[in-house]
């Protein structure tokens, strides 16, 4: 069991609950206590404003003008230069923090999981594995600042990711590649596209998503959430 000092790497706030593990530059974890309290409610993010973490350590910072996740040095926060302000994150770490926040405000850690973990591995997308109760979120290196833009991006992806895929670990379905992965996937698809963050996901967002995901959906399911993406795909 790992529960260490978070020394001030963590995000503010509702990590109380969670023990906290920094395993390398790749990594970030969570283990949920099995006695923890049912987290803070989430807020309702619709009016939302933009978010700002520090670019060297991941720690959420504020909000700002606009949907966008961005990256910023604490000087120039404290400063309020938000202009000096980058898309991507300095490095995995960074990145897996930023996951974590989202994951942990929005409460989208599956309630039954005994931990979560975020890392960065050489994929492409994003994946989620499992083990003894603990769901990993993989992830492409660079995702945020590429093919997720702003929260809702990252809320979005979480609620494929753990949301669906998780969830279907830990009830112990077996995922089965050419047998039974288009289930999977359209389960995961239905889960993001069902979802409130969807509305708000950036455009870049969905044409990725049509991309990948669309072949997964009915007929009826692509022309309601994806039709008006098809031109820009
Ligand atoms: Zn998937």
């Amino acid at each position: 069991m790992f529960f260490i000092d978070p020394d001030g790497m963590a995000p503010i706030g509702s990590l109380a609950s969670y023990g906290f593990k920094d395993f390398s530059d790749s990594f970030a974890e969570v283990e949920r206590r099995e006695e923890s309290e049912s987290s803070e409610s989430s807020e309702n993010s619709e009016n939302d404003p933009p978010d700002y973490f520090d670019k060297d350590t991941g720690e959420y910072l504020g909000k700002g003008d606009t949907d966008e996740i961005r990256f910023i040095s604490k000087k120039d926060w404290n400063d309020g230069k938000l202009q000096n302000y980058s898309r991507s994150p300095n490095n995995s770490k960074v990145e897996a923090m930023i996951y974590l926040y989202y994951a942990e405000k929005y409460d989208l850690i599956p309630q039954n999981a005994k931990g979560a973990m975020f890392c960065c591995k050489n994929i492409n997308g994003w994946s989620t594995s499992h083990q003894d109760g603990i769901l990993t979120f993989n992830f492409e290196r660079n995702s945020i600042g590429l093919g997720v833009l702003n929260r809702f991006d990252a809320i979005n992806v979480l609620v494929h990711e753990f949301g669906s895929h998780g969830i279907d670990h830990l009830n112990g379905i077996e995922y089965i590649r050419g047998v039974n992965d288009h289930l999977w996937e359209y389960r995961a698809t239905r889960a993001e596209i069902n979802h409130w963050s969807w509305h708000d996901t950036s455009k870049t967002y969905k044409i990725d998503s049509y991309k990948y995901y669309g072949r997964y959906l009915t007929k009826p399911e692509i022309k309601n959430f994806y039709k008006k993406y098809e031109a820009d795909k």
